[in-house]
Formats: structure tokens, sequence, C-alpha cells
């Protein structure tokens, strides 16, 4: 069987608090570190969505040996603990807002049990890590289910929070998140009207996916080092598949049920 180039897919991790917690959106400390680890010594780069979308259609293909990190709801635990792992190794990233949430907590409907309370970035910080060449991407206004919206209300939420990230942080915002994974055909239409790139919770690499539909791995099931180090290598595509299959059949107990 012939193997693809690494280049022929991207890697878009998902990750959203680093924590101790457990939690099925929590990665510790430690397996964050040993993540990047992994794509340090395979050497590959990580690069910004935006920056890999653009990647894409100027050259017809994804940069090669690079992965792009992203950060959703924007914990401070981001800050915190993962921003100086990144610096280290000369990393950047993605980071989606709510904006409704900067300087606060995940207050939102159905965050997950077993997280617990974690506040979330104020401006200054989501500056900071502007400054350091991470990319900051929106996440809707108050992390709604997009489908259960009326339409002038998927244009507040898709739409309304980049005009306003913007204006606070006085820089252009090219990506998104839908909050769950979650949308339908008339937030997608929205999306790809006024972003570079969306992201699901589609859980396998990216390959010739539509900029408005492209999927990310959930780092919840890269258990350790040499599990990331195989995801990057393409080593780890069967074993999405399976675990795809299984969140289909049984997605109750995870907080993203799945959309496609
Ligand atoms: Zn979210």
């Amino acid at each position: 069987m012939a193997e693809r180039k690494p280049s022929d897919r991207l890697a878009i991790l998902a990750y959203h608090s680093i924590d101790e917690t457990g939690s099925v959106v929590s990665v510790s400390p430690r397996r964050f570190a040993d993540h990047m680890n992994a794509i340090a010594e395979a050497d590959f780069r990580a690069v910004t969505l935006a920056d890999a979308e653009e990647h894409r259609a100027s050259s017809g293909k994804w940069p090669d040996r690079a992965v792009v990190i992203t950060f959703d709801d924007a914990f401070s635990n981001v800050h915190e603990l993962a921003l100086p792992v990144l610096q280290e190794h000369g990393f950047t990233a993605t980071v989606f807002v709510i904006n409704d949430y900067i300087d606060s907590a995940n207050e939102w409907e159905r965050s997950p049990p077993g997280l617990g309370r974690q506040t979330t970035m104020n401006e200054a910080q989501l500056a900071a890590l502007a400054t350091e060449g991470w990319e900051i991407g929106a996440h809707t206004k108050t992390h709604p289910d997009l489908r259960e919206l009326s339409d002038a209300q998927l244009e507040e939420q898709i739409v309304g929070s980049r005009t306003d990230l913007e204006q606070r942080l006085g820089r252009s915002v090219e990506s998104f998140a839908y909050p769950y994974g979650m949308f339908d055909q008339r937030a997608e239409r929205i999306a790809a009207d006024h972003y570079r790139a969306a992201c699901t919770t589609r859980l396998q690499r990216a390959g010739s996916d539509t900029r408005s539909r492209l999927p990310r791995i959930d780092t919840y099931y890269v258990r350790d080092q040499a599990m990331m180090r195989r995801l990057l290598l393409g080593q780890l595509d069967g074993y999405l598949t399976i675990r795809r299959w299984a969140r289909a059949i049984r997605p109750t107990k995870r907080r993203e049920p799945i959309s496609d």
C-alpha cells in the first residue's frame, strides 16, 4: 500500500483546558508537554490555522511537516501553562474565544461535568498571545448550539463575534470554531462567507475537506508522546476511524456530540 506523503493531510489538534481534573476536555500539563515534545522530535512545526489554509489555497496542498494546534474556549490555563511550553519549542497556535466569556469562567450551558470552574483569559492575555504570533479566532458570543438559532441570531453569533473581537483586539479574525462542533447548512454558509477557515470536531486529519468544515483531532484520544508521533506520521488514521464510529454509536457521554 502506497504511503501518503505527510502534506496530503494535516493534523489540526483540538485542546480545551490544560488541567489535572481528568475531564473530557482536559489534558494534563504533563501530557501536553509530551505532545509538544513529540511534535518537535518528529521535526514538525506548528502553524496557525489561517496560515495553513492560506498555504493550501495558494499552493493546493497543506504545508509540509506542519501541525495546527488549536485551543477552544480561551481558558486562562492556556496562557499560564501552554504558552511557556509553546515558546520553548518556537510553536504558535490558534485560540478560539467566546466573546461574552472573556475575563470570566466556563459558565456557559453544557460545560462538561468534572471540569469544575475554570477561568478564561482577559483581553490583555489574549493580546499577549497575539503578540507571540498566535492567531485569535472566534467561537461565537455565547457558545450556543448553532442549529437551534434563528437566522438573525446566527448572524450575530458568527459574524458579530468576529466584528467584536476585531474591535477589542485591533487585529483581523480569520478562523472560526463551531461550538460543540455542531452546525447546519445556514451556519456553514455564514462561516464560509466571513472566515478563511472553520473547524468542526470530526475526528480525522484534514485532507481535501472544504475550508468551512475542517476536521480536528480531539487530543483526548492522544494518550502519550508515541501516539502523537504516530498521528503526525499518518499511522493513526485507522484508529481514528474506529473511534469516530464508536462516537457515532455511543455519543451520550461525550460533551461534543458529532455533527457528521
Ligand atoms: Zn467550545
